[in-house]
């Protein structure tokens, strides 16, 4: 009996006239995440089967457990597709187990076979009950769960599922921009979008000497621990020291951060052109802070046209902390090295900030020039590849 890795296909199976390219990029997601395991993989419309010859099938199922588009991982047992192969491997695999009640449920996608599936459940449950003493059949609550599914070329037998982390593979929908901060928020906000399908390059806005190399270190260490799921991301950091200083010196402390984040949209939109991402992604998350106002948001946002989502503005702030904490960003998140916002908020922020007011006060600066410079000296680091210099890391 051949042990094999089993994996059922997240939502990707509702998308029934794209469903080649989702499996294909599935498939290439999966071989990129094992790319240091010689496995042999092969795929149909409806699983995928992953030979793990004799590598540790616990760190295989880890490395699975990040890959997105995945419904289920499980381990089965290939066998031959006859009756009697069936019943007997069935018998011979919960011999191995202690259990008191069990149940059957077949899955026949091969309509050929001679039996339907309730009569394999029975008749396997039936077998098993007469071989193996002091054992009943419980449907509502087994403690075992035989799986027998039968499909064209063989049957797969397994017991428990493991949950995948479902969406759509990353990459499917191209590329998008994140605003990545050494936040809770961001990261997650990342995250979320690999689950729909987007890759991700990320922008993070670097304010020297105010910001430290700690911080931007940690924003390194961000992105690194965002590429387990999926993107090859690019970090670009841009120098923001200029205009930082240059809206403390000249602009009224209230509007500060407003235009500030118009500096960053601006800037993010023109990055996102140059590197084909195809909209932005941020963490901001509604009522959080002044500039996360509906009214903020709208002043803010209405410098750019290009799309800009949001995955976690409608979470609150403890949703948000679980799902850091389950991706293995929230340790990073919370170490405490300011970031370029924090270190230039004013005491009363606006929150219902006046468009017109904010052209006025921009036109208190040269930001066009400032902005070109700062593109110009944008600093392109690949993630993946990055090494931190000794004392440097994290
Ligand atoms: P986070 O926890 O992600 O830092 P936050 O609650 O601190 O978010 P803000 O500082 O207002 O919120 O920032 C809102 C969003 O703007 C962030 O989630 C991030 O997407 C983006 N952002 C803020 N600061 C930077 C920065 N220095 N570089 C890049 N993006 C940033
Ligand atoms: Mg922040």
């Amino acid at each position: 009996m051949e042990k094999l890795i089993m994996i059922k296909y997240g939502e990707l199976t509702t998308k029934k006239d794209n469903i080649k390219v989702f499996i294909e990029k599935l498939y290439r997601n999966i071989k990129d995440k094992l790319s240091s395991y010689d496995v042999y993989i092969v795929k149909d419309k409806v699983r995928m089967f992953i030979d793990i010859k004799n590598y540790d099938e616990n760190e295989i199922i880890a490395k699975l457990q990040e890959v997105f588009g995945i419904h289920s991982i499980v381990i089965c047992y290939k066998v031959n597709k006859d009756f009697d192969s069936i019943k007997n491997e069935s018998l011979n695999l919960i011999s191995n187990i202690k259990f008191n009640t069990f149940k059957v449920e077949t899955n026949r996608a091969d309509k050929t076979f001679p039996y339907n599936s309730m009569e394999v459940s029975k008749l396997v449950g039936a077998h098993i009950l007469k071989s193996i003493p002091n054992i009943k059949v419980d449907v509502h609550n087994p403690d075992i769960l035989l799986h027998i599914e039968i499909r064209p070329d063989y049957s797969y037998i397994y017991f428990d599922e493991i949950k995948g982390l479902g969406g759509y593979p990353t990459g499917i929908q191209g590329k998008g921009l994140l605003m990545l901060s050494g936040g809770i928020d961001s990261p997650v906000a990342g995250y979320l979008a690999n689950k729909r399908g987007i890759n991700i390059d990320c922008i993070y806005f670097d304010s020297p000497p105010h910001t430290s190399i700690e911080a931007r270190n940690k924003v390194i260490s961000l992105a690194k621990i965002l590429t387990k799921y999926g993107s090859d991301i690019n970090l670009y950091v841009v120098p923001f020291t200029e205009i930082q200083e240059s809206i403390y010196k000249n602009i009224d402390p209230t509007y500060m951060i407003t235009i500030m984040r118009r500096m960053m949209y601006r800037i993010s939109e023109k990055v996102a052109k140059n590197n084909k991402c195809k909209i932005i992604i941020n963490g901001e998350s509604i009522g959080q802070v002044a500039s996360q106002t509906l009214t903020s948001m709208y002043a803010i946002n209405s410098v750019t046209n290009i799309p800009v989502i949001r995955p976690v503005a409608c979470l609150d702030k403890l949703e948000i902390i679980d799902i850091s904490k389950k991706i293995g960003t929230y340790d990073t998140s919370i170490m405490p090295f300011e970031d370029c916002c924090t270190i230039f908020v004013p005491k009363h922020p606006v929150i219902n900030p006046n468009i017109n007011k904010c052209i006025e006060y921009e036109n208190l600066i040269d930001y066009e020039k400032m902005i070109d410079t700062a593109i110009n000296n944008i600093e392109k680091i690949n993630v993946k590849d990055y090494k931190f210099v000794s004392n440097d890391i994290l």
